[in-house]
């Protein structure tokens, strides 16, 4: 049976990245999905809070960010859409497997690296590296684990982190008998998204400066100043030449992914511009973000307050239910095998 889990951290608005290296992706999954197919999406709030958050500023996204998937059009009949923080099995599932999971291999994470050296998130106080910043791959895997996920369609910064998954789900297996599912990572064909502002870097919703990301609810005069601002080169033509001409290339990967990706390649793309200016390209590349984004930011403001916000209210808490059950399953076996 094929089971789809996938989550995304309620830290703010997704950006365009976000949007076609997974979100995009989801909504797609569950409109191919046959009857059987289970989908289960997770704003996973508890790896939000492995870097500082205001809670009252939290609190908000978290609304938004339930909002937002509604508005990228995930059914609440169709798709599981919950709070991680609302189904405790995946915090018991991360403990279970941290005893199991190798320190060597976790710190070798580049998100780990990468974070660990983060000086742009404002802390209200002085923190020594955290643990949770650390062990937070164990509980993206209980994530996937404890709703024996078959597939998971995420951002291509993820691998690593499923394939350490894979690794946890053997362990457990190799320990305690075939009782976990080592998920397949599914990549979108527009699986990294670069910052506007620093284009050797993934797009993110943690970067310091907003116009290195456009948001899916940007307001049209938002979206083309941000890709009129966004960083290319001196160089005239137009080229694909991502390693030369980053700037560049992430702006054709955009108009690529965003236009009728399923004929030609984005080098046909670049080919059949070579003669415009970055000017005429920049337009382009905005007017395409604004058609397409349109729908979903008017669709989030309907969402947001539908029912004078009870909407939103109830999908959480039937997510939770339907989420908690399906956890539950997999924790009865777990506990089980473990002896518990
Ligand atoms: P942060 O920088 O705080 O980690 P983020 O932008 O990476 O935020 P997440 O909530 O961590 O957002 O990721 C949600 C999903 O979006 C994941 O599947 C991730 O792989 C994907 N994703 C994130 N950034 C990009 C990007 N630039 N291009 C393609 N996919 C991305
Ligand atoms: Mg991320």
């Amino acid at each position: 049976k094929k089971v789809i889990f996938s989550g995304i951290q309620p830290t703010g608005i997704p950006h365009l990245g976000n949007y076609l290296g997974a979100l995009q992706r989801w909504v797609q999954q569950q409109n191919e999905a046959d009857e059987d197919t289970k989908l289960i999406y997770s704003l996973v709030d508890l790896h939000a809070i492995t870097l500082w958050q205001n809670p009252a500023q939290l609190r908000q996204w978290r609304k938004e960010s339930l909002a937002i998937l509604l508005a990228i059009g995930l059914d609440p009949k169709r798709s599981t859409i919950f709070f991680q923080s609302h189904v405790p099995a995946h915090s018991e599932l991360m403990w279970i497997l941290s005893c199991t999971a190798s320190v060597g291999y976790l710190s070798r994470m580049t998100q780990w690296k990468s974070k660990m050296s983060v000086e742009d998130n404002a802390k209200p106080f002085d923190t020594p590296l955290q643990l949770g910043l650390f062990s937070y791959p164990v509980l993206q895997a209980a994530d996937i684990l404890v709703h024996r996920a078959t597939h998971v369609p995420v951002g291509e910064d993820q691998s690593q982190h499923l394939e350490f998954t894979r690794n946890c789900a053997a362990t457990f297996n190799h320990n305690y008998g075939q009782v976990l599912v080592e998920p397949e990572t599914v990549l979108s064909p527009a699986k990294r998204i670069m910052s506007l502002l620093e284009p050797q870097k993934k797009m993110s919703k943690s970067a310091l400066n907003p116009k290195s990301r456009i948001l899916i609810i940007d307001s049209s005069e938002t979206i083309k100043k941000k890709v009129n601002a966004a960083l290319t080169d001196s160089i005239d033509s137009i080229t694909f030449d991502p390693d030369g001409r980053p700037g560049l290339a992430n702006l054709l990967q955009i108009l690529y992914h965003l236009e009728n990706s399923s004929t030609g390649s984005v080098e046909d793309l670049a080919s059949d511009m070579v003669d415009i200016s970055k000017r005429a390209l920049k337009e382009r590349v905005a007017h395409a973000i604004e058609q397409h984004l349109l729908p979903i930011r008017e669709r989030y403001q309907e969402v947001l307050v539908a029912d004078g916000g009870q909407f939103l209210d109830d999908v959480a808490r039937e997510g939770a239910d339907k989420a908690g059950k399906s956890a539950d399953a997999t924790m009865t076996i777990v506990r089980d095998a473990v002896g518990l």
